[in-house]
């Protein structure tokens, strides 16, 4: 069959695919990062006002989700019968929404994982708008990128064994609204939900970090909480092709961020389904601030870590079991 230039090699490492032949898909960094950039030039752009829960720039965003999963061919979940999942904001009542669509799986479709980032951001202040290009604009973006690699995938007859739900929240910067619902009023029971690999800030470099050799690096959080098989899953996938170093630091049950709360996988987790969280631990610097915009992203890593999450995520839906649930 004839390679196709789309986003992502897929070596054939999962159990499922090993038996049979290589995925048609080759690797072009290029592709990926025009993918990426035409997104987010999209999302993180003065237009949509900063994005903000419950503000009609965030409708926008909304609106663009969703026509970006239609033309994909992603499908809503049929418990929904839509893209959204709407819900009322605390204390002003509010209507906001979070946006999902999914692959259905093969043989096992009644499974699922999830591939999350949050799509709001803080607004805007006066004529300053914070485009939170990095927080979640990277996220949100990736999530697209990855629906779209799975679903081409799907179309030429590699479509994943569980189903992958791609959900992008909305309420996170005010206090992870969106997923706090969602965990509330699950549209797909947590019990069924193997992991989620949470996508929150991939697309820059924190501040302590300088020369080019320290730069190849991606925060993971939660791999050694709930379930005793993604740290290892995850080494094995990272050092398979174009490794970087993955940094744990922010799992230090002594981090005075407490980053592990901080954003939506925390809703996952709380319940008890494992989580991995990909960040890039830009905390200082541009966090929160209105220079968090799309000429400040840093596309070759962000291309790389997103490559990353789709190898995992790849692996997740097709190993032969859900996740073992064995840690406190
Ligand atoms: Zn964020």
């Amino acid at each position: 069959m004839k390679v196709l230039k789309v986003f992502f090699i897929c070596l054939c490492f999962s159990s499922l695919l090993k038996a049979q032949k290589p995925l048609p898909l080759n690797y072009n960094s290029s592709d990926v990062i025009s993918e990426l950039k035409r997104h987010l030039s999209v999302l993180a752009h003065d237009s949509l006002e900063g994005r903000e829960t419950g503000f009609p720039g965030i409708e926008k965003a909304a609106r663009y989700i969703e026509s970006q999963f239609l033309q994909m061919g992603i499908t809503p979940l049929p418990a929904l019968k839509e893209y959204r999942q709407h819900y009322k904001t605390p204390y002003q009542n509010q209507n906001a929404c979070n946006v999902m669509g999914v692959i259905e799986g093969s043989d096992l479709k009644n499974e699922y994982i999830v591939l999350s980032a949050h799509y709001d951001h803080l607004g805007k202040d006066g004529d300053i708008v914070y485009n939170g290009a990095d927080d979640d604009g990277s996220g949100t973006v990736a999530v697209l990128t990855l629906a779209k690699t799975f679903k081409t995938l799907q179309n030429l007859g590699y479509g994943p064994r569980r189903s992958i739900l791609f959900v992008l929240f909305s309420g996170e910067e005010k206090g992870l609204w969106g997923s706090d619902y969602f965990s509330k009023h699950q549209p797909v029971s947590f019990s069924k939900i193997s992991c989620d690999l949470n996508i929150d800030m991939i697309g820059r470099v924190d501040t302590e970090r300088h020369q080019s050799d320290t730069l190849n690096y991606i925060y993971v959080v939660g791999h050694n909480r709930i379930s005793s098989e993604l740290e290892p899953e995850l080494e094995r996938i990272n050092k398979l092709q174009n490794p970087i170093t993955l940094d744990y630091k922010f799992d230090d049950p002594a981090d005075p961020q407490r980053i592990f709360y901080r954003s939506d996988h925390y809703n996952f987790a709380r319940l008890g389904v494992p989580v991995l969280f990909f960040y890039d631990g830009m905390l200082l610097g541009d966090y929160h601030k209105p220079t968090d915009e799309i000429e400040l992203i840093q596309w070759d890593v962000y291309a790389k870590r997103t490559n990353l999450i789709f190898r995992m995520a790849l692996e997740c839906a097709n190993r032969n079991q859900k996740l073992k649930r064995d840690l406190k």
